[in-house]
């Protein structure tokens, strides 16, 4: 019998697991993930931004847990000797009405505690000569790195604590008692006193696995990305995002630095109709029929059919997309566009159609299931592996 069981080797699976072993030194720990490699999913199709806390609500975990995050994270990579850099992020309006939003932006920033600077339009084309827009707000904290690369290291730290990681090991049953928790699959059965699941894209149907009452679901929206060319690799230095939609839960397409030197862009936000399936027109039939069928995702649609129509424009053709990105960068050609692979976002979805925006961590008395850590939860897995962490063994 384990002490501790952990599903998901994503990056909020993997931190859990190295905080719970930092809590409770000696505590025996086995970490299941059903990929034969970790970050398979959202951790290892990211954008790779450290982000700093701007959007969220005030008082949400997505808003504490964020900056703090970002601080940890900084830290750990350069603890550890991971690439990241801090870039600092331009937040680019175009138009009157996004300037508006701008500065609505700016006030919840500052609420939110984070540094921002507000710059005009001549200080936004001397700092980014590429990109053109009526005014800006630059945010110098936020940064990038290689996701992956940290829940390798953080997987390092669980190895070197003597937890064990499974990979190839899809969970297929969780059974819960008043003494234990048995999971099993295909490569076979454990028993463990405490169980944390992180399944990011299968988190509602782990949930219900548990026989947890829970009303929501998982719906899979895939967030496609292009790669620039080597030689427009310099075009910009910072992050350059649009001003977001505060209806909407994604923060729109925006240009890149990665830490291995490329520019990347991206990514859109359309319905995907297969929770993993990375290529264009993926389709997973099980998958289709929950989304397709689900009253939650037929209230969200009925609510965007315009976002929703013009974002699958954009999807089937390169120059919607591209003029997306040349509202703020009017020099990119649709020869800039090279291919570059999909990410897929799992998306809480409740019932009557409301996105759940913040993150949601349910219990039993065994176990804790992470129900909706979308973006930024890379940024803030370590204090969300800490109020797990915390809250196990209560
Ligand atoms: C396009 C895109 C861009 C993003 N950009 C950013 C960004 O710039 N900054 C940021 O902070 N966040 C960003 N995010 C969000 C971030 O990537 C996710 O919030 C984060 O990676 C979630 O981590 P996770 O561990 O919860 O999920 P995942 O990384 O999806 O991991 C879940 C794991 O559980 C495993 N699993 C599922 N079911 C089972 C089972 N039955 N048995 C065993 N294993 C199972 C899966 O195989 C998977 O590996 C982005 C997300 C996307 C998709």
């Amino acid at each position: 019998m384990y002490d501790y069981c952990v599903i998901g080797g994503g990056i909020v699976g993997v931190a859990t697991a190295r905080r719970i072993l930092e809590r409770r030194p000696g505590a025996s720990l086995l970490l299941v993930e059903k990929a034969t490699a970790l970050a398979a999913h959202q951790t290892g199709h990211n954008s790779g931004v450290i982000h700093s806390g701007i959007y969220y609500e005030p008082g949400s975990l997505k808003a504490r847990y964020c900056r703090r995050g970002a601080r940890w994270t900084k830290e750990f990579a350069a603890a550890h000797g991971i690439p990241h850099r801090v870039c600092g992020k331009l937040l680019v309006a175009t138009d009157a009405a996004e300037h508006e939003r701008m500065l609505a932006l700016y006030e919840r920033s500052v609420t939110n505690g984070v540094e921002v600077e507000r710059i005009d339009a001549a200080e936004l084309a001397r700092r980014e000569p590429h990109v053109t827009g009526v005014g800006a707000l630059y945010v110098p904290d936020t940064g990038i790195v290689d996701y992956t690369r940290v829940t390798e290291v953080l997987a390092e730290r669980v190895r070197a604590a003597g937890g064990d990681i499974m990979l190839g090991a899809e969970i297929t049953a969780i059974d819960e008692n008043t003494d234990a928790v048995t999971v099993s699959g295909p490569a076979g059965t454990w028993r463990t006193r405490r169980l944390v699941v992180c399944a990011g894209l299968q988190a509602d149907r782990m949930a219900r696995l548990a026989g947890l009452p829970i009303a929501l679901r998982i719906v899979p929206f895939r967030g496609e990305y292009y790669q620039l060319p080597p030689e427009r690799s310099d075009l910009v230095r910072t992050l350059i995002y649009p001003i977001p939609d505060p209806e909407l839960p994604f923060l729109g397409v925006h240009l890149s630095p990665t830490v291995d030197g490329g520019l990347t862009v991206g990514p859109n936000a359309v319905l995907g109709l297969a929770r993993e399936g990375y290529r264009k027109g993926s389709l997973d039939l099980r998958d289709a029929r929950e989304v397709l069928g689900y009253r939650g995702f037929h209230r969200v649609a009925a609510g965007n059919v315009r976002t929703g129509l013009r974002e699958l424009r954009n999807s089937l053709f390169r120059r919607g997309y591209l003029a997306q990105c040349r509202k703020y960068c009017p020099e990119l050609t649709l020869a800039d566009l090279l291919p570059r692979e999909a990410g897929i976002r799992a998306q809480a979805v409740l019932p009557d159609g409301t996105l759940a925006h913040d993150f949601l961590i349910e219990r039993t008395p065994r176990s804790v299931h992470v129900l909706n850590a979308p973006s930024p939860a890379a940024t803030s897995a370590l204090p969300i592996a800490d109020h797990i962490a915390d809250r196990l063994d209560d």
